[in-house]
């Protein structure tokens, strides 16, 4: 028995238990190496396979075709919204943003440094709580390429299919969804995503991305933000952040054996109904999501007491259901339950809030 917690936090969170103590293990010797992942050069064969080993993973839990590069940068999701417009906004400096939310914002005001970027939809209106409604028609065809962000961690919403933006490229921000369920990345022009929900440690990004869409980037990019730079050298023109890759891999063959992301998908879908139907059939606890919009990643819900929502946090916290608190633009709670937080934890949390509800009418 160990005296770990639920944890939902939104990021960095849970890994699968296995995994860490896997890494446990290999701490001190990897493979018989005599020394830990973190001690390793990056250019040593044995490190080779460890990176290109979670490259090739990644490509087939995902499904990537042939014709995209995928590399593992540092700097975060958030290097990307400079990155992507230098190094994509390079055709008639111009793109088209679908705001619905603070990350999605900050890709779109981040881009504006950079050229014409133009806010097509947003959702602010109703604090973020859906996923505007889009048609072709709404998008500049001339403009180089449409960012949406595909799962909004703060607010709770989802896109449940890749918007048509008919001939424009699509740029996915797919930090907090990542590997949660299928997506078909053939239908975009670049995916990102940050590693620290369903990936392993902060400190690497995911980028995949068409061979025909880079190769043009502004001239004053600096160069280890050109993705030209990383596709070169495969991820290592300098040093990557060798150990974060490591667990990366760790955690994609986790999922490999679980059955890959239609199972994963599976297991998300049942996880997140046990805390929606929850939510919608209490009296007290409601979730603030527009039902057709609702992410299986992060679930935002609210009492309507201040009072109430600060002695959930408390006593949730109590019996080891952590980091519930909800962002300070939504208020209440979110229970962010990625890939690694177990069916029993979910089942716990929602066990835990019907006797809180039963003792607090
Ligand atoms: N995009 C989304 C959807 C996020 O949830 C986050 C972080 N929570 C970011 C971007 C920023 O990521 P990072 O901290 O890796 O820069």
């Amino acid at each position: 028995m160990n005296n770990r917690v639920y944890n939902f936090s939104a990021g960095p969170s849970m890994l699968p238990e296995s995994v860490l103590l896997q890494a446990q293990k290999e701490m001190l010797n990897y493979g018989d190496s005599g020394m830990s992942v973190m001690e390793m050069s990056h250019r040593s064969k044995i490190y080779e396979s460890i990176i290109y080993g979670a490259e090739d993973l990644i490509r087939e839990l995902m499904n990537i075709p042939d014709d995209y590069y995928v590399f593992f940068l540092q700097g975060g999701a958030s290097t990307q919204f400079s990155m992507i417009p230098m190094n994509l906004m390079n055709k008639n400096n111009k793109a088209d943003f679908v705001v619905t939310g603070q990350w999605a914002k900050k890709a779109y005001q981040e881009a504006s440094r950079y050229g014409a970027a133009r806010k097509v939809a947003s959702s602010e209106d109703k604090i973020f709580n859906y996923i505007p409604k889009l048609s072709a028609d709404m998008f500049d065809p001339e403009a180089d390429y449409v960012h949406i962000t595909f799962n909004n961690t703060i607010y709770g919403t989802r896109y449940k299919a890749v918007p048509d933006t008919g001939k424009v490229p699509l740029v996915a921000d797919l930090s907090s969804m990542i590997l949660s369920e299928p997506v078909d990345v053939s239908k975009f022009g670049l995916v990102y995503a940050g590693a620290q929900k369903n990936m392993g440690p902060a400190g690497v990004t995911l980028v995949v991305v068409k061979k025909d869409f880079v190769g043009n980037a502004m001239d004053f990019t600096p160069t280890m933000l050109k993705y030209e730079t990383h596709i070169k050298d495969r991820s290592m023109y300098n040093t990557p952040p060798t150990y974060a890759i490591y667990i990366c891999k760790l955690v994609f063959e986790w999922l490999k054996n679980l059955g890959g992301i239609e199972a994963m998908k599976k297991i998300n879908e049942e996880k997140a109904a046990i805390l929606y139907n929850y939510l919608d059939s209490s009296d007290m606890f409601k979730g603030t999501v527009v039902p057709e919009d609702r992410s299986l990643m992060n679930v935002p819900f609210i009492t309507d007491s201040e009072d109430l929502n600060s002695n959930f946090i408390k006593q949730a916290t109590e019996k080891g259901f952590v980091n519930l608190k909800g962002h300070r633009t939504v208020g209440g709670m979110r229970a962010s339950i990625y890939n690694a937080m177990p069916t029993e934890g979910v089942k716990a949390l929602v066990d835990f809030m019907k006797d809180f509800e039963i003792k607090n009418k």
